[in-house]
């Protein structure tokens, strides 16, 4: 059996069906069946009618004594009515608008209902339910998961596809354990296939308590054995550049026109031993938004560059690139550093020309986006990479660049800081370095979250601020559940239009949306930096390190849909100069959690107390936020929750590998097999 078969063979998946599991990112059986509940609830238990409470979700189980009563409510609504009971008490079911459910029920048979009761003066109802023939345990009778979705694709649909997967590979023969029997028998883990159908059905909490545990366990396990090899690889395979002693990294530093924080000082210390030592630099340089980390890598290329050496820069966006250029331009030209751009948005002939000057040595610096990826990519001798907002590069990604160059250092940025403890854990195969600390005078943006009718006000502010001279930005929501491709874009263009037409018809108002081309985005951001702009509608292709000091205002709709960190980096793109600066959240829902995260973002400016918080707050299974981390995706596994077994975990793999450094024993070939699948898929970020 291929668990890599498509997942368009599954009994129930029809072309239609396809598209929508697609869409979550089910693509195979495989994703299929590791599609794990976000919550369970337990339809198991059955309560008497007389016990039950208002408000609580339960299960009853009945006999009808009347037909389904259909009821007219005004034009085109119906309301259905049937009445059950059983040994202790009455019940009305109540539905709307389905009255073909008048098929369902006779008097005198036996149903379970599983709903939200409504209980008042004794009198039980429950609204809208699902429910099975006694002999049936389709809805209830059992522990049911809940998945995350989106939308047309049911529950019901969902769950009955996922059924279907797992029988097929009960039919094969099952599932190939992943982990040697002697770990299993250590940790007291239970085995793969019960794992994987006790995680979708579970018969009871133990039951899933012990599925989960593995599963965990499993995924952490593949990610910490996948990362030690990767640092076993940098240690002993690689002999590095040593760059030259005599060029100092001080002879840029004092051409700044501002004096570098001990932060930063302390970061490049680390990175010049780095770079003069024989050794493959591989470090992580984390920092929160505005700490100052371009300069430290401009600083790194100076002596790169002067060594003789090439270096590449690797930008997420055209639009960072371009501002890199512009930077690393004006501290480096008085150098004799030359140093182009290559993104996809110039022309053919332009690209030609520096791909030549790239392969003969006449550019020292390249600055690009995945277009440096490309295999016509070539060096002549390249001796450093940078890698900034390394979350939205994979380590696929990050190794095709550096294998460009022969073992040259690699620097990697990142302005989602995690903790120590956790970055430590999470990237075994890197350094870590930290700017812990913003540069002096950096105000703090002053952020306010707000619900409900305050548009007016917001506008009112914006107004003033745009009056005396600053800029705004307005971000928009993401849209999800939608079928349309170009939701987002219609959601920014709507917003623009009334921006543009109705509230503030006095400003000058344009909007930027990812799927722009890359020069089109360019341009508007160039226009925005000028100053030719006053209020920029956007999408969160702005997120990442866009540098306009000018703009004072950002205000996030729907800010409930971001994550933390992601709204971090938002509010990140004001107070980056000498004006006061404001954040303003707006959200709707008035969710608990939703709450605390907004508070969360008003009381703190600090990227590290704010990712702490962001994996503590978020749900497992929530899709907003994880990838802004760069943290891998786990499918199951909770950072925050999990951090024990992560501790754990990291001691097994570390005692694995140090037996075993290339996992050649026959006690471990799945093991090796477990890892190699990590780099396959789902190491990529
Ligand atoms: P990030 O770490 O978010 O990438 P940047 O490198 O873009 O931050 O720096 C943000 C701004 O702060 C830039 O305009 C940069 O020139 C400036 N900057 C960097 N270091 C200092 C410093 N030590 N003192 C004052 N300004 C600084
Ligand atoms: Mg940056």
């Amino acid at each position: 059996m291929d668990l890599n078969e498509d997942v368009k063979y599954v009994k129930g998946v029809g072309p239609n069906r396809v598209q929508l599991l697609n869409k979550i990112g089910i693509f195979t059986l495989k994703d299929l069946i590791t599609y794990y509940p976000r919550e369970y609830e337990d339809r198991s238990k059955i309560k008497n009618i007389c016990e039950c409470q208002n408000g609580e979700d339960t299960v009853i189980e009945a006999v009808a004594v009347s037909r389904l009563a259909n009821t007219r409510i005004g034009k085109g609504k119906t309301i259905q009515k049937l009445q059950v009971r059983d040994e202790t008490g009455l019940a009305t079911i109540t539905w709307f608008n389905q009255p073909f459910l008048n098929t369902k029920f006779y008097v005198g048979k036996k149903y379970r209902f599983y709903g939200r009761i409504n209980e008042q003066f004794g009198r039980v109802e429950m609204v809208s339910p699902v429910f099975d023939d006694i002999r049936e345990t389709n809805n209830t009778g059992k522990i049911i998961p809940i998945y995350p979705l989106t939308f047309k694709l049911t529950q019901n649909i969902l769950r009955k596809i996922i059924e279907n997967g797992l029988e097929i590979v009960k039919e094969n023969g099952g599932l190939k354990e992943t982990i040697p029997s002697y770990i299993l028998n250590k940790y007291d883990l239970v085995e793969i296939n019960k794992a994987t159908n006790s995680i979708h059905f579970p018969q009871n909490n133990e039951d899933f308590k012990n599925a989960r545990k593995r599963l965990v366990f499993e995924e952490l396990l593949s990610t910490q054995l996948a990362l030690l090899q990767l640092k076993n690889n940098n240690i002993n395979d690689k002999k590095g550049i040593q760059f030259n002693k005599n060029v100092k990294m001080s002879d840029v530093i004092n051409t700044l026109p501002f004096k570098l924080t001990k932060a930063q000082l302390k970061v490049l210390e680390e990175i010049d031993d780095n770079m003069e030592s024989n050794k493959t630099m591989n470090r992580l340089l984390q920092g929160d938004v505005g700490s100052g980390k371009t300069v430290v890598a401009m600083i790194a290329a100076y002596k790169a560059v002067k060594s003789g050496y090439q270096v590449a820069i690797l930008a997420p966006t055209a639009i960072l690139a371009t501002q890199h250029l512009t930077n690393f331009k004006n501290t480096l030209d008085k150098f004799g550093i030359r140093t182009e751009l290559l993104i996809s948005g110039i022309t053919k002939k332009n690209k030609e020309q520096i791909l030549q000057k790239l392969a003969d040595g006449e550019i020292d610096i390249i600055i690009g986006t995945h277009a440096l990826l490309e295999e016509n990519v070539i060096f002549k001798n390249l001796g450093l990479v940078v890698t900034d907002e390394q979350h939205r590069f994979g380590v696929k990604q990050r190794m095709t660049i550096v294998e460009k160059g022969q073992n040259p250092d690699e620097l990697v940025m990142s302005a989602t800081p995690i903790p120590r403890s956790l970055a430590l854990i999470l990237y075994g195969d890197l350094d870590i370095s930290i700017i812990d600390e913003l540069p002096p005078n950096r105000k703090t943006v002053e952020t306010y979250a707000v619900t409900g009718k305050m548009d007016e006000r917001i506008n009112n502010f914006i107004r003033a601020q745009v009056k005396e001279g600053r800029q705004a930005y307005i971000v928009c929501p993401l849209v999800e559940e939608s079928e349309e491709v170009d939701a987002d874009l219609k959601a920014v263009k709507t917003l623009y239009e009334t921006c543009k037409n109705e509230t503030f018809p006095e400003f000058r108002v344009e909007y930027i949306h990812g799927k722009m081309k890359p020069k089109e985005k360019d341009d508007i951001m160039f226009r925005f930096k000028n100053h030719e702009i006053d209020i920029l509608i956007s999408t969160t292709v702005i997120e990442v390190g866009v540098d306009v000091p000018n703009a004072s205002v950002m205000v996030i709709e729907d800010s409930q849909r971001f994550g933390l960190a992601q709204l971090h980096q938002l509010r990140g793109r004001v107070g980056r100069g000498e004006y006061k600066s404001y954040c303003i959240l707006k959200y709707k829902g008035k969710g608990q959690n939703t709450k605390e995260r907004m508070k969360v973002m008003c009381e703190t400016n600090d990227g590290f107390v704010i990712s702490q918080k962001d994996l503590e707050l978020r749900g497992s299974g929530d899709f907003f936020g994880t990838m802004q981390h760069g943290i891998p995706e786990f499918k199951i596994a909770n950072l925050f929750t999990d951090i024990d077994v992560l501790k754990l975990v990291q001691g097994v793999a570390i005692s694995v590998v140090d037996k075993d450094p290339k996992l050649e024993k026959e006690e471990n070939k799945l093991l090796k097999e477990l890892v190699k699948d990590k780099f396959t898929d789902r190491i990529e970020i």
